[in-house]
């Protein structure tokens, strides 16, 4: 589906498949859950899914002349951290805005993690006082002029690298990518878990996947605790990525699964469940997940299972996207593991 398109090259390669077996074993042996790991899917600063998208980006914004990467996250942003470390591969410059997204009081949270990464990277960070929201914004747009006027030429990159015309195009390689493994493998998927925010990451996966028939089996764990926002941003990338990629059908509502019921507190914010999730995995699998996004839908994969929600006997791909640097500004709430 994607032999038109320039890719550049950033990840190591296609990601491992690994089977979980305590994990499935803990929740009853029902059925069997694998992981992807897409979190470990390149070097560049720990990788992650922005990597994937950003290979499909970064061609364009080498066409375009650009020399400074201008993007836009929170301050503990896995995107803006994974900008940097391509920028710094490219040998760009790199100038990022991170907002005040989450309300979260540990007394490091703009030192430690990714914003830490982000700085010895090289890129310039601008921090702002500006609640969450995965739209386009302003201090964006100021960031972007302020590197024209400086006589630089910004290539803008939005948030979660999703509203970009090829935004949707690297997730659609990994459902092409996952067909392969299952060749090899001699068996299918019945469902893909993966955890949706800004929406470029299950919108690829809901067009690769609806090839074959599996758009619904694609189930989508909301972490934005704005799911109308991020339901119709799923829907918008993967309608206009169908037609990209020349799928061949429209992408409609009914295309799209994204259960709603995992985000709480607030986005950024881990209840006690999705905590509860976090050491559960680690503690079966030694798989590290973090408490704004894959503690989430590692919440929502494991009361899924306990619930009955996939028939018996079903294979389930975990979509691990990566995210871990995040925890470290969450060092409180994990002081006694
Ligand atoms: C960005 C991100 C997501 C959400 O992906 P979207 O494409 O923004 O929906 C999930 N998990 C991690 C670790 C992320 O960094």
């Amino acid at each position: 589906m994607l032999d038109s398109f320039e890719r550049y090259p950033l990840m190591f390669g296609p990601t491992p498949i690994e089977r979980l077996d305590r994990l499935s074993a803990h929740l009853g042996g029902g059925v069997t859950l694998y992981a992807k790991r897409e979190d470990c899917n390149s070097g560049l600063a720990f990788g992650g899914n922005k990597i994937r998208k950003l290979e499909y980006i970064v061609p364009d914004a080498l066409a375009a002349g650009a020399d400074t990467l201008v993007t836009i996250g929170g301050v503990q942003s896995n995107h803006t951290r994974q900008v940097a470390a391509v920028a710094a591969k490219l040998g760009l410059r790199c100038r990022l805005v991170q907002e005040s997204w989450v309300p979260f009081p540990d007394a490091v949270y703009d030192r430690v993690g990714n914003i830490l990464m982000s700085r010895v990277l090289g890129a310039e960070i601008e921090l702002i006082d500006e609640g969450f929201d995965i739209g386009i914004r302003e201090s964006w747009q100021r960031a972007l002029d302020a590197v024209e006027a400086e006589g630089g030429r910004p290539y803008a990159i939005p948030a979660g690298a999703s509203v970009h015309r090829f935004g949707g195009l690297g997730y659609v390689g990994f459902a092409e990518e996952v067909r392969a493994q299952e060749a090899a493998m001699g068996f299918t998927f019945d469902y893909v878990v993966v955890c949706s925010v800004t929406g470029s990451t299950q919108a690829g996966m809901v067009v690769g996947f609806a090839r074959d028939g599996r758009a619904r089996n694609v189930i989508g764990i909301d972490a934005s605790a704005a799911p109308a926002q991020t339901r119709d941003q799923i829907l918008e990338i993967a309608r206009s990525t169908a037609t990209l990629v020349d799928l061949g059908r429209e992408i409609t509502g009914e295309d799209i699964v994204l259960l709603e019921d995992y985000a709480y507190p607030a986005y950024g914010v881990p209840s006690q469940e999705t905590n509860a999730a976090i050491r559960l995995s680690a503690r079966m699998e030694g798989m590290m997940t973090d408490p704004v996004y894959e503690g989430k839908s590692m919440q929502g994969l494991i009361d899924l299972v306990q619930r009955g929600y996939f028939p018996a006997g079903s294979n389930i791909l975990y979509a691990h996207l990566g995210g871990v640097p995040a925890i470290n500004a969450y060092s409180y709430l994990y002081r006694d593991g």
